[in-house]
């Protein structure tokens, strides 16, 4: 069998292994399958294509533009995705355990395509929070701005997850306008290779966008400064080494960890054997042991019961384990690979004989069990393996010790405090879940255990068809925890891209602050043309673009017909005498909606033309009441736009109604969708 040479993909140029190269082996023969590394990477230089040429390209792109790129990535990928299961079984994974990892990556792309376009603007600048009113009269204000950080992000990767794990870090990171020098583990590698020669192969990306390190990283850290990211997953222990590095700590590089974590699951007291709430249990624990075999970040190590039912649990946890076929991965019947490596095993063995100080194994025998289908001595195959321990109070290793394999620890708990005080014990994890149909149980564990996990997940009857699972990390949700799993967070949505980019505070004028943030702010510069807005298109419309009209006056009559007409006869806008009881009012008023219909009919250019549709309304006001022979008056202005596909866009528009004395009535944003081109024949 030939070994293959892993390449490094570095300014531009793929890079072979040398003499110094790493060995890889099959998780599933033992065999040397790879090598990989290169003892004379040119580091330096890889460190100025990324920041001189990927850097800029990426910046140059707006956040639209960095989604529709990742959204292409995605599609290509999806679409040469079987190269990557054919050669991912030699990592020990089933191809169920593909549909994670790669079909995941994936679709973690595409949900980070499709965030870009919605939540972030067309624009190079993310705006963090509303303007802050720093001023009596609004001519000097604040904005806290996100913008690019002008270096590059260095993502150092576990073995697990070696496409799923680059490109839930290479999404965000793309989508901030960063470039990416990934380092796979060295353990698989091979995998994460072919998936950036996919990705480079696709042409979607600028130069030094994306850069490969295969092996060892050489003196790459120390090379690093304070525009620069690491974003480290792996082990405590290697995050630990890396973190506490002089040279990160002197230059304020920023690092993010996610390591390694003592999740936990616990069924809720209610769940008792019979509810769905047991049997969901027992098939997210069974879930969880064996997918990936056990080797998930998330994986549930802890499994806590009432004491109760925990008999009735272990039983049915024996029996379904007993189910599971441990064998070739490429096999349709098998359920559970190998561990990625022997060096794994044995790490995994060392670590379970750690745990059998605190407790029982009651199910699965590393030295006798049955392996389907291949050489069980030369793969790295292990049994799934449920430990109990009666004592979780005083037992220390339990909630110590994580081994990254197929090996859980069930233990009972008295009452939900007790429960808490046991999830609690992991010195934070990643994720616990419950699995309780009691809302009150679950708000006492969120009350008291949030602040220890980075992600609860809850289930019952009601949600369990559409739930995703204890163990899946979601794209749109936050994915790390406090402590122990590494103090990081990683996604969670456009919380994500926030990592690799550079908050700052903007304090200055509107025209300056508007200039800025590519969104007009009241107080700022406004342009006043002859045409209606409402008659340009998307592109032709400028922000600050006003429209002015008269004033109209508000007659009794119409309070009274808007009243009847719509059904709203609330006494503030009927009866003088409790209108005047009320603190809010010095009379009869003007229903708001009444003022709203007006300010439409008001500020409306009726005649078919380039605004689509009204689409909404955001943030609306009432400030001050309007009584009848008070009039009002409507400025509109073009605040923001946001392409939404090929033919129209949003604009956001900022809507004040002032009444006759120049008070502020009323305001709000309205939304319309306005079209690209004048003639509307088909859009
Ligand atoms: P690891 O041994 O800590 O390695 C993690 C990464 O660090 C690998 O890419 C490794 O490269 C690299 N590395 C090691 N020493 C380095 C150094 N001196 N400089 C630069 N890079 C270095 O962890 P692992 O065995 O791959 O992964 C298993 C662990 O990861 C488990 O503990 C698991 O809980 C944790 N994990 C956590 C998450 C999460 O999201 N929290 C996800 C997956 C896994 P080499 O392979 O070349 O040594």
């Amino acid at each position: 069998m030939s070994i293959q040479n892993v390449n490094s993909f570095v300014a531009g140029q793929w890079i072979a292994a040398d003499d110094n190269a790493r060995n890889v082996y099959s998780a599933v023969t033992g065999e040397l399958i790879a090598r990989a590394g290169n003892s004379t990477l040119d580091i330096d230089a890889m460190l100025d294509y990324g920041r001189t040429v990927g850097g800029p390209a990426l910046r140059a792109l707006t956040f639209h533009d960095r989604a529709k790129m990742i959204k292409a990535l995605a599609t290509h990928l999806d679409q040469h995705k079987q190269s990557l299961y054919d050669i991912s079984f030699a990592t020990g994974a089933t191809q169920k355990d593909h549909l994670i990892d790669i079909d995941g990556g994936v679709g973690t792309l595409f949900v980070f395509a499709s965030k870009g376009r919605r939540e972030m603007p067309d624009s190079h600048v993310y705006l963090d929070g509303e303007l802050e009113q720093l001023s009596r009269n609004g001519t000097f204000q604040g904005q806290h701005i996100c913008t690019s950080i002008q270096g590059v992000a260095v993502h150092i990767n576990a073995f697990n997850f070696p496409v799923w794990g680059m490109l839930e870090k290479l999404a965000p990171t793309l989508l901030a306008g960063v470039p990416a020098i990934v380092k796979p583990a060295t353990a698989t590698c091979y995998v994460t290779e072919r998936c950036v020669q996919i990705l480079l192969d696709s042409g979607v990306l600028p130069d030094g966008a994306l850069q490969l390190i295969s092996g060892g990283v050489g003196n790459l850290l120390g090379k690093l400064n304070s525009q620069d990211v690491v974003s480290f997953t792996g082990s405590a222990q290697t995050a630990s080494a890396l973190r506490s590095d002089p040279h990160l700590i002197n230059n304020s590089v920023r690092f993010i960890a996610e390591q390694d974590s003592l999740n936990a699951s616990m069924l809720g007291l209610d769940a008792t054997v019979g509810t769905p709430e047991f049997d969901l249990f027992v098939k997210e624990v069974i879930r969880e042991m064996t997918t990936k075999a056990g080797q998930k970040c998330t994986a549930i190590r802890r499994i806590f019961v009432p004491e109760s039912q925990i008999d009735a649990m272990i039983e049915v946890l024996k029996s379904r384990l007993a189910n599971t076929i441990v064998g070739d991965p490429q096999a349709e019947e098998t359920t559970m690979g190998a561990l990625v490596s022997n060096d794994q095993k044995r790490d995994v063995l060392e670590k379970a004989s750690m745990l059998a100080v605190d407790a029982e194994r009651v199910f699965g025998n590393p030295d006798n069990f049955n392996v389907d289908g291949v050489d069980a001595s030369k793969g790295a195959f292990l049994p799934p393996m449920l430990f109990h321990c009666a004592t979780p109070d005083t037992a220390v290793n339990v909630h110590d010790v994580e081994a990254f394999g197929p090996i859980a620890t069930v233990m009972p708990y008295r009452d939900t405090n007790h429960a808490i005080g046991l999830l609690n014990r992991g010195q934070g994890s990643l994720v616990a879940s419950v699995i309780t149909h009691d809302a009150d149980i679950a708000r006492d564990v969120a009350m008291e255990a949030a602040a220890f996990h980075g992600r609860l997940y809850f289930n019952n009857r009601d949600s369990m068809k559409e739930s995703t699972g204890h163990g899946s990390p979601l794209p749109h949700m936050v994915h790390g925890g406090p402590g122990r799993a590494g103090g990081g967070e990683e996604m969670g949505g456009v919380r994500g891209v926030m990592h690799y980019m550079q908050r700052t505070a903007i304090q200055g004028s509107p025209d300056i602050l508007s200039k800025i943030s590519q969104k007009w702010v009241p107080g700022a510069r406004t342009i006043k043309r002859a045409e209606h807005p409402f008659t340009r298109t998307f592109h032709e419309l400028e922000l600050g673009e006003t429209l002015t009209t008269d004033l109209r006056k508000i007659s009794m009559n119409e309070i009274e017909q808007f009243a009847h007409f719509t059904g709203d006869t609330f006494y503030a806008h009927m009866d003088d005498a409790a209108a005047k009881r009320n603190p809010f009012f010095p009379g009869r008023v003007a229903h708001g909606y009444l003022l709203l219909s007006f300010a439409a009919g008001m500020f409306v250019q009726p005649d078919e033309g380039p605004v689509l549709a009204n689409t909404g309304l955001d943030n609306l006001r009432f400030m001050k009441p309007v009584q009848a022979g008070d009039s009002i008056r409507v400025q509109i202005s073009v605040k923001q736009k946001t392409p939404r596909n090929q033919d129209y866009g949003e604009v956001r528009w900022d809507v004040s109604l002032t009444n006759q004395d120049e008070q502020l009535v009323a305001t709000y944003d309205l939304l319309t969708m306005n079209a690209f081109k004048r003639a509307l024949t088909h859009v």
